[in-house]
């Protein structure tokens, strides 16, 4: 089980949840090996880009689900139907197959 991070961070992408997460597991914008801490460091742009969860790494405490200001993070079983998308292309961030 991981957290998802889903389209509304799109544009938003203000690093928030990275902030908060134990295990710095919040990847991206563009490089899946490179943490979003070390990304806001390096003042990148966020326009329209978006974050992403490892789902490997996560540990499912749900710490950055309340910080999003766009509530673009949910629990993997909790994705709203229009945002499901979002899953398989968390996964496909890390190389990872979503599951069935
Ligand atoms: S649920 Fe916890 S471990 Fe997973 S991304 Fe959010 S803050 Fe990090
Ligand atoms: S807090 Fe929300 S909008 Fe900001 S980077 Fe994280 S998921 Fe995206």
């Amino acid at each position: 089980m991981t957290y998802i991070i889903t389209n509304p961070c799109v544009g938003t992408c203000d690093t928030a949840c990275v902030e908060v997460c134990p295990v710095d597991c919040i990847h991206g914008p563009d490089n899946p090996e490179g943490s979003g801490a070390e990304a806001k460091k390096a003042g990148f742009d966020a326009t329209g880009k978006q974050l992403f969860i490892n789902p490997e790494e996560c540990i499912d405490c749900g710490a950055c689900e309340p910080e999003c200001p766009v509530d673009a993070i949910y629990d993997e079983d909790e994705v709203p139907e229009e945002y499901r998308g979002s899953i398989a292309e968390n996964y496909s961030f890390f190389g990872q197959d979503a599951p069935a």
